[in-house]
């Protein structure tokens, strides 16, 4: 049994380092890791068994977890799925991994953040190296003639042979450093997993070399429980397994529908914005299970781009076993759920707004630039969205903290459209002189610097029955009843002026007009009533268009 030796690729061994090096403080995590691999591992292989169900026949699916004093080891065991070959030169060796140098320029220095990018960049295996000087890995997988030796002292290089485990599924051997031997001690074990792991549909067993395994862990998957018998506390660490977050969630629905459609969906929404929010690339969707068999991660068809910051699964009996990507696109069943979904998110976030205003300014810092694509996208929810949404405003000039029934509740009677202002900046808004006008007149306008509000303007023309209005319009003044002059006796009074400006300006504006709009500034720039906005121009001017 000669074992190959492979170099690590210089990325993985920096990353190894700085892990080893950087989690000091938050070490036990490295089980949390192992553990939600074999779990995973488990429902890879029942997924596959739900075609060919003698893979699993009457045994049992389980994690165990055996501490062995004399060797000063931990193993992490599990029957699932396991590797071939190939499979651990793809996952734990090469590292071809794309997650790895993301992962790496992502570090803060800031150890809570740190650890839950260890999780979200799918680096989970590697923390095993915080508390293991040496790592072995068996595996067999369960189609494949041998097993698989990994092993590897996380500096330069690693080995891989061929082994000799006998069963299907993977063994993790921690020969843990000198100074980490409290992962030996029972206690100390049955602490780490439940409080990571006690969720987790299936039973994670002590291993003791005398007397009976005990499984330490709750072993129901938390979803299917009722939820009077579900704590706070649950359902963050549920979260916590889930996202791969450090914080706790700000907020969560747990549902059972029974009935046209039956599904249990159990949606978070997190505290912080995760770093790839942005990343068009990245995948993004709840957990799709089918009668408890775990399908696939992120299923996108699930929940609408706008609310990518949802986390969560959804558990349903109305789809098949074998159901793919290509499958839940367009299929009645998912729009549906997505509908009820959609619906329950919303709820959620009126009862945060209602109730627990702190956390619904937390969530719309994060995360309101997002609801916004909903405006666009959701025609159906748009008036719901809508009111969900908050803006700076002449009146409250600093943050974005107004919403449109507050705008409405505070009208003064002579103001019949809702008025706002798109720009680059709020600095450059509050001292647009488009303002001065509305200012003296005491109506307050909404100030939109957030690249995608002039999209929002576009789609959201009206709310409770009164139009938006941009004051940048060229008839801004008819928001109100403002204009006390005569407007017909002065543009006669200047029309040589206004007739020559055009030609002055080389064409470069449509026309010149009088206007009640000012106060204080001589003259303004303002869009055409029915033309495209600047900030719009702007837009399209730097896209290309
Ligand atoms: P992630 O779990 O996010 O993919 P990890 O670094 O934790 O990242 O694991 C890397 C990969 O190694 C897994 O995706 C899986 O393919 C494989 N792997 C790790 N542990 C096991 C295991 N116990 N059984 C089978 N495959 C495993
Ligand atoms: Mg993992």
């Amino acid at each position: 049994m000669t074992a190959e030796r492979h170099e690590f690729q210089a990325e993985t061994r920096s990353l190894l380092r700085l892990m080893i090096h950087s989690m000091y403080s938050n070490k036990e995590i490295f089980l949390r890791e192992l553990i939600s691999n074999a779990s995973d591992a488990c429902d890879k292989l029942r997924f596959i068994a739900t075609q060919n169900p003698e893979l699993i026949g009457d045994a049992e699916l389980a994690v165990e977890l055996v501490a062995d004093k004399f060797t000063n080891t931990l193993t992490i065991r599990d029957n699932g799925i396991g590797m071939s070959r190939e499979d651990v030169v793809d996952n734990l060796g090469t590292i071809a991994r794309s997650g790895t140098k993301k992962f790496m320029e992502s570090l803060s220095g800031d150890q809570a953040r740190d650890t839950q990018l260890i999780g979200q960049f799918g680096v989970g295996f590697y923390s095993a190296f915080i508390v293991a000087d040496k790592v072995t890995v068996n595996t067999r997988r369960y189609d494949a003639a041998e097993a698989v030796v990994w092993e590897s002292t996380g500096e330069g290089d690693y080995t891989i042979g061929v082994g000799d485990k006998a069963a299907r599924g993977t063994e993790v051997v921690l020969h843990l450093r000198d100074d980490e031997k409290e992962f030996l001690e029972e206690p100390r074990l049955s602490e780490i997993v439940r409080k990571y792991s006690d969720h987790i549909g299936l039973p994670i067993k002590l291993i003791r070399k005398e007397g009976e395994p005990e499984t330490i862990n709750q072993a129901r998957a938390l979803w299917t429980r009722p939820k009077s018998e579900i704590s706070d506390e649950d359902y963050t660490s549920f979260y916590e397994h889930l996202s791969h977050d450090y914080e706790a969630p700000l907020a969560w629905t747990h549902q059972k529908v029974e009935g046209n459609l039956e599904y249990t969906s159990l949606l978070y929404i997190p505290k912080r914005a995760p770093f790839d929010m942005w990343d068009r690339e990245q995948q993004r969707g709840v957990k799709l299970y089918v009668k408890r068999v775990f399908i696939m991660d992120r299923a996108a068809e699930l929940l609408p781009p706008y609310l990518r910051f949802v986390r969560g699964l959804v558990d349903t009996a109305d789809l098949p076993l074998n159901v793919s990507r290509e499958i839940l696109q367009g299929n009645r069943t998912v729009d549906k759920i997505r509908a009820a979904l959609v619906k329950r998110v919303l709820d959620l976030l009126d009862d945060l707004a209602a109730n627990k205003p702190d956390d619904f300014k937390t969530f719309w810092s994060q995360f309101g630039k997002v609801l916004k694509e909903g405006i666009v996208e959701d025609h159906a929810n748009r008036d719901r969205i809508a009111k969900l949404l908050r803006f700076a405003s002449t009146t409250a000039p600093d943050t974005a903290s107004v919403s449109l029934d507050e705008y409405l509740g505070r009208m003064p009677e002579a103001q019949e459209k809702i008025l706002y202002l798109t720009g680059e900046s709020l600095s450059a808004l509050r001292n647009s002189p488009h303002l001065e006008g509305f200012r003296k007149a005491g109506f307050e306008v909404l100030l939109l610097s957030d690249r995608i509000d002039e999209w929002v303007v576009g789609h959201l023309t009206e709310y409770q029955g009164k139009k938006l209005e941009s004051a940048a319009r060229g008839d801004a003044a008819a928001a109100g009843k403002i204009e006390t002059f005569d407007k017909a006796k002065h543009e006669l009074e200047f029309k040589d002026v206004l007739d020559r400006l055009p030609k002055a300006l080389n064409e470069r504006v449509a026309s010149a007009r009088v206007s009640a709009r000012l106060t204080e500034s001589p003259s303004c720039l303002v869009a055409p009533e029915h033309g495209l906005s600047r900030q719009l121009i702007e837009i399209l001017k730097q896209s290309g268009e």
